[in-house]
């Protein structure tokens, strides 16, 4: 697509999903400035990322470390913040301690301590949320809730791991209670381990393109939207 039609194309959409966002807010009886839009360009090539850029938008959300190094091969200095939202393997653990400024997919203290130990051989911290599991289904990644509060407490002995907030996905279904149940699980679970540890957890990553409207009537901070912005992708990368 010539460059001048994508920008456009991605301005279109994304006024519709801003006016989306703005329309649960207010349904949800808060203020739209409350909740954060991040982008998601996994499987969409880096002139989709660089036509984003132009519209103003600084940090995209990608799933495999492997295409963030595509990517910022292509982009080099002029390469967004990547925001890590998808499973990581801990042999990819060094690649993408050199690559990400923010890790919202976290939910093993092994990987974890690693990533720290490569942060900080390069001097750099980076901003964390925890992922939790609340999805039905069985193969869904992340901490369940039980579990959150002993992985909290073992990354505060993380120096280069700043631990923000809670990510989560939620069931993959059109059973809205469902859905929304969720969001509520994770909201609850952030209450409690702000209760348990006395830490301040400000973010909630939770809303896609399909469940936003849930996600921010249970208090989302952040919405990570891929489809909705950027078009449909191949049913393989869904
Ligand atoms: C792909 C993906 C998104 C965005 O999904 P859309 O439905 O395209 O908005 C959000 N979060 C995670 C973890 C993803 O993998």
């Amino acid at each position: 697509m010539p460059e001048i039609e994508l920008g456009l194309a991605l301005q279109q959409r994304w006024l519709a999903v801003r006016q989306a966002l703005d329309r649960a807010c207010h349904a949800a009886g808060r203020l739209p400035r409350e909740v954060d839009l991040l982008p998601v360009s996994k499987t969409f090539g880096a002139d989709h990322v660089a036509a984003g850029q132009a519209l103003g938008w600084t940090r995209f959300g990608e799933n495999r470390v492997q295409e963030i190094r595509d990517k910022q091969a292509v982009l080099g200095a002029a390469a967004p913040t990547w925001v890590l939202i998808g499973h990581l393997q801990s042999n990819k653990a060094r690649q993408a301690a050199a690559l990400i400024g923010e890790w919202q997919s976290l939910d093993r203290l092994e990987l974890a301590q690693r990533m720290d130990g490569y942060l900080q051989q390069a001097r750099r911290s980076i901003d964390v949320l925890v992922q939790v599991h609340t999805a039905a289904e069985a193969q869904k990644h992340g901490v369940p809730a039980e579990q959150l509060e002993t992985l909290l407490r073992g990354l505060s002995r993380l120096p280069a791991l700043r631990v923000q907030g809670l990510m989560t996905v939620a069931t993959q279904t059109d059973d809205l209670a469902e859905i929304r149940r969720c969001f509520a699980t994770l909201r609850q679970a952030r209450e409690q381990a702000q209760q348990q540890l006395g830490q301040p957890l400000p973010r909630l990553s939770m809303g896609m393109s399909g469940d936003f409207t849930q996600a921010i009537a249970e208090g989302s901070t952040e919405v990570r939207i891929g489809s909705a912005l950027f078009g449909p992708r191949p049913p393989l990368h869904a």
